[in-house]
């Protein structure tokens, strides 16, 4: 799994409380700290991108 984050970021912080081991809140947006992404968080990054309220959060399997 691939994962990015579009600059339709508002910075909200949802997807790091969701999972901090792949997001962390940038200045101006969320950054993806790890990719590809292991196996062990791939359901906390789809749950982030269903959760994102901007719809920001691209995967790519
Ligand atoms: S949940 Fe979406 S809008 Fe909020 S910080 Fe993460 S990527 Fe950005």
């Amino acid at each position: 799994m691939e994962v990015r984050v579009n600059d339709e970021c508002s910075a909200c912080g949802i997807c790091e409380d969701i999972c901090p081991e792949v997001f962390e809140l940038g200045d101006e947006k969320a950054e993806v700290k790890m990719n590809p992404v292991p196996e062990e968080y791939h359901d906390q990054v789809r749950e982030a991108a269903e959760e994102c309220p901007s719809e920001a959060i691209e995967i790519e399997e």
